[in-house]
């Protein structure tokens, strides 16, 4: 079906309207009448090509919110009229050890992104700026009653970027959580790590985000340049969320583990990042990683937000609007995220 969309024709330039093509339902596929896309700024390094070589035209979008409008002849999990959200990706093997682990997102064949890829058939895939789009029911996450949609949509990605490992690494009781970084990824994840229970501290280079920080729950403040309050913190902290992808000093946040304390990044710098490994081999300390999260997880995730009654602060804008929307992006100006009102396609 003939689909109305915002579309990047080329690498760098501007989105613009745009049609594309949905395929027809297979017994599998549910067919979703998008109401909400958030903007990640993945979608801007991937139409700009900072990343890798992409395809385009491109339909970006991967943190959606909609209703089920229609449902193939196999769906049993889904009716119209659903509440349905989809986040980054649409494909995966469903037959390695990860697949069968509910841990889709690590597949060893490897996912098939929701936009700016080709799914295992060589469809290119067109993402969430746009009306309404065709994915199989494993794929689809419910939107818990009582949580509006625009404010889900950007649980789909930054949300469970950042809840997933703040469970794999036991944010809780008793733990002293840092989330280092206040933007998309960072609100989201100083409202999870305060709604399991954690003392969260919001760790920033930036002084002007105290105060927010604060009002979204975080317990404490740590400013990365305050060389007394860093020597004051040092080997404190059991776990901390990086959603830095600007280049930093890394030794300094490192110092303020625990032994055995972990430092999970998140945030995706464009470059390699220099460390000094006696931070981490002294105090047997590890930096890891994470991407996203699996089906099963991110259905956790946005039942877990629901019954905490929270969700992502957002900025609403129209289609019109898009670019300038990503040139704030950029410029780190969003407070924390931009939704798009899909009806405006
Ligand atoms: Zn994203
Ligand atoms: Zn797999």
């Amino acid at each position: 079906m003939e689909t109305s969309a915002y579309a990047a024709m080329s690498a760098g330039a501007p989105l613009e309207p745009h049609t594309i093509e949905r395929r027809d339902l297979r017994p599998h596929d549910v067919l979703i009448d998008i109401k909400y896309s958030g903007v990640c700024h993945s979608d801007i390094h991937q139409a700009r090509e900072e990343w890798f070589t992409s395809i385009f035209p491109m339909v970006p979008g991967h943190e959606i919110a909609g209703v089920v409008s229609a449902v193939g002849s196999e769906v049993t999990k889904f009716a119209p009229g659903d509440r349905v959200g989809v986040g980054v990706f649409v494909e995966t093997c469903m037959e390695c050890d990860n697949c069968k682990a509910g841990l889709e997102n690590y597949c060893v064949k490897g996912f098939v992104p929701t936009y700016n890829g080709k799914n295992y058939d060589g469809e290119v895939m067109y993402g969430g700026y746009s009306t309404a789009i065709v994915v199989d029911d494993h794929y689809v996450l419910r939107i818990p009653d009582g949580m509006e949609l625009d404010v889900a949509a950007p649980l789909l990605c930054a949300g469970i970027t950042t809840y997933s490992p703040l469970r794999e690494w036991e944010a809780g009781p008793g733990k002293k959580v840092g989330i280092m970084g206040l933007g998309g990824l960072g609100h989201m994840g100083l409202k999870h790590a305060v709604a399991m229970g954690a003392d969260v501290t919001l760790i920033s280079h930036s002084p002007s985000k105290e105060e927010d920080a604060k009002r979204l729950g975080a317990h404490n403040f740590l400013l990365l340049s305050d060389r007394e309050a860093m020597k004051e913190q040092a080997m404190t902290f059991d776990l901390i969320v990086n959603t830095v992808s600007a280049p930093i000093d890394l030794d300094p946040a490192i110092n303020l583990l625990k032994t055995d304390g972990t430092m999970a990044y998140v945030g995706l710098p464009d470059k390699p990042l220099q460390m000094n490994i006696f931070g981490l081999n002294s105090q047997r300390r590890r930096i890891a990683g994470s991407n996203i999260g699996g089906i099963p997880e991110t259905q956790e995730m946005l039942d877990f937000c629901a019954e905490h009654g929270y969700a992502a602060d957002i900025e609403l804008i129209d289609a019109g609007q898009i670019n300038e929307a990503w040139d704030r992006v950029v410029n780190s100006d969003v407070r924390y995220r931009f939704v798009i009102d899909a009806s405006t396609f």
